[in-house]
């Protein structure tokens, strides 16, 4: 492999070539580093309970993991509730078959969709959320991104933050969450006050080709933003297991790691697994929150605090704050304006995949998630001038990888699975906008149904038509689409906005803190307070507004 930068050149050493004999050395050495560490973390675990602490936080995602450790130190004591346990470190994390295939990490309960067919949304319940899987992209919102903007199917809103608000959040986010990127290739990229923390991910040859390829017809392609532990004394094996896989030495930028693992380390921040919050409950009056339910291994108990922040995710936080519901609170808690559960979105997304022209069969061990194109972002051209999306070529599937073919593409199982191995896949994303029906819901018998129909598909359409014109003038073919429109496709993995934030407390459900309007010390601070989605991948944005509120929360505690 051509060698790019010193820093490329010290990870290809650390890895000595990728000989399996040096692999397995290496390997060996991390996992006797993460031993060490889980033994040193079980002292931390498993604190005595308390019937109340200062701050209690549901949901240990980016959200909640992020406000638990930005408020250790502060003195209070701060419990996180969390209805997962950790993940398994295990060599199984890193098999396609049980991971992809059998989806045997997802544990979400079934939901319903609009025509109350159940479905499996092959979710992650565990310490952590949904990034024990994640493809650790961590990239900025645009500027424009918190202001209004007009797209071709309707307004997305604008944020009661803008860009300049967030810019010293996002810089220490992407300091915490090991961001490894370069600045000033994006010509979307908006103003940032210094460069990454770490400079980028090595790009492999045959996602080099491509990005110089696409370089050749006009694009503008950026090194990806990817939160991964490669840094000098890190344990990141930059292995090809990332995307969707979980990290079998626990190197990924994720809560665990970066978050959670620290702030155990405080005597004053304590975790509950396997916890389930119930339902909270409000004081006399419906202004306070005083007490949360919470069943943890068939047992439940009810604990006391003040203050709450809900971060249980896009589809659990509204469902929590419905099944909170009192007679001061008919329609559940921060929902007096009826938008909770409302607005969902999950971004447009088309996987291509794309042959280069020699037809090579693929490295299998090769890190690819590198690259990205946001030429399109803001405007498909003179003749389309409405915001399309972003572009980035995506993770190694492996022998799954033929699933991102569309029906009928490439005769027999084995034939599609011998033409997949020598394509790249290249994700299409696409800002879906806030639609009051698309919602979560409660059935009358507690059940969660999730009702979506995709918008802004034009301008989706568009990007993919796009992109799929560069390939081809890149010399790139057989290239092939597949849309994952529906959220029953396993895709509402970037979900938000169903407890959104506002000024006007008539349209929202937060303040621009992320304060419940009308009850006093009740925060959400997942993805479900985003306004609108922007295009880009979630985590660094919600990571980032997780610190702004934390620094508020500050001058109350
Ligand atoms: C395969 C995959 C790849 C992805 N890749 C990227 C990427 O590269 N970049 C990116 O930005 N985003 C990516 N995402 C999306 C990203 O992981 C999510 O946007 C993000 O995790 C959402 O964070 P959150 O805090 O809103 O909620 P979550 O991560 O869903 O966390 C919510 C937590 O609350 C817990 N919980 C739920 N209900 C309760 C309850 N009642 N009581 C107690 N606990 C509860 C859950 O177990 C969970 O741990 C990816 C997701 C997946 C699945
Ligand atoms: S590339 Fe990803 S999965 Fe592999 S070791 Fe690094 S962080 Fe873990």
């Amino acid at each position: 492999m051509e060698l790019e930068t010193p820093f490329d050149q010290r990870v290809r050493g650390r890895l000595a070539g990728f000989t399996e004999v040096a692999r397995a050395d290496e390997m060996k050495a991390v996992l006797q580093d993460l031993e060490r560490e889980n033994r040193e973390l079980a002292q931390f675990l498993d604190k005595p309970q308390r019937d109340r602490y200062d701050v209690v936080i549901i949901g240990s995602g980016p959200g909640g993991g992020t406000l638990a450790h930005a408020l250790r130190g502060t003195g209070k004591s701060i419990l996180l509730v969390e209805r997962g346990d950790f993940l398994p470190q295990e060599p199984a994390n890193w098999d396609t078959d049980t991971v992809l295939t059998r989806q045997a990490y997802a544990n979400t309960e079934e939901w319903l969709g609009a025509q109350g067919v159940p479905f499996n949304p092959y979710h992650y319940y565990y310490v952590g959320g949904l990034t024990k899987l994640y493809a650790a992209t961590l990239l900025r919102f645009r500027a424009e991104d918190f202001g209004e903007l007009r797209h071709e199917d309707g307004i997305s809103p604008a944020w009661p933050v803008n860009y300049d608000e967030m810019e010293p959040y996002y810089a220490d986010a992407e300091r915490l969450y090991l961001a490894h990127g370069r600045t000033g290739e994006d010509p979307t990229e908006p103003y940032r006050s210094g460069p990454f923390p770490y400079p980028p991910a090595p790009v492999p040859p045959e996602v080099r080709d491509l990005r110089d390829r696409l370089g050749r017809v006009g694009l503008h392609p950026f090194a990806m933003p990817e939160g991964i532990a490669l840094m000098s004394g890190g344990r990141c094996l930059y292995c090809a297991f990332c995307d969707s896989y979980p990290c079998r030495v626990l190197a990924k930028g994720d809560p665990e790691l970066c978050c959670i693992r620290p702030a155990l380390r405080s005597p004053d921040v304590s975790l509950m697994r396997r916890a389930k919050a119930l339902r909270l409950e409000t004081d006399a009056t419906g202004k306070e929150v005083v007490a949360v339910v919470v069943e943890q291994d068939g047992q439940r108990r009810r604990i006391e605090a003040g203050l709450f922040v809900v971060s249980a995710g896009t589809v659990n936080s509204p469902v929590l704050l419905f099944r909170s519901a009192s007679d001061r609170h008919p329609h559940g808690l921060a929902n007096s304006s009826r938008t909770v559960g409302r607005h969902y979105m999950r971004h447009d997304i088309t996987v291509l995949m794309a042959q280069a022209p020699e037809g090579h069969l693929l490295p299998q061990d090769h890190f690819w998630k590198t690259v990205g194109f946001n030429d399109f972002y803001f405007s498909g051209g003179a003749d389309y001038p409405y915001p399309l999306g972003t572009v980035q070529v995506i993770g190694n599937y492996h022998s799954w990888m033929s699933n991102l073919l569309p029906e009928g593409f490439g005769g027999s199982a084995e034939e599609r699975s011998r033409t997949a191995a020598k394509m790249l896949p290249i994700f299409n994303l696409t800002e879906d906008l806030p639609r009051a029906d698309n919602r979560v819901e409660l059935t009358d018998d507690d059940r969660i149904r999730v009702t979506y129909q995709a918008n802004n598909l034009k301008s989706h359409t568009r990007l993919v038509e796009t992109m799929t014109a560069k390939l081809k003038e890149a010399g790139y073919g057989p290239i092939t689409a597949k849309p994952l429109i529906r959220v029953e496709q396993g895709g509402g993995y970037h979900h938000c906005g169903t407890v959104r934030m506002g000024d006007d407390p008539a349209t929202s459900a937060l303040d621009r803190h992320c304060k419940a309007h009308g009850l006093e010390n009740l925060y959400v601070v997942d993805a479900s307070c985003f306004p609108s989605a922007s295009a880009c991948n979630p985590v660094l944005t919600i990571v980032a507004n997780s610190l702004r509120v934390a620094d508020h929360l500050k001058t109350r505690l």
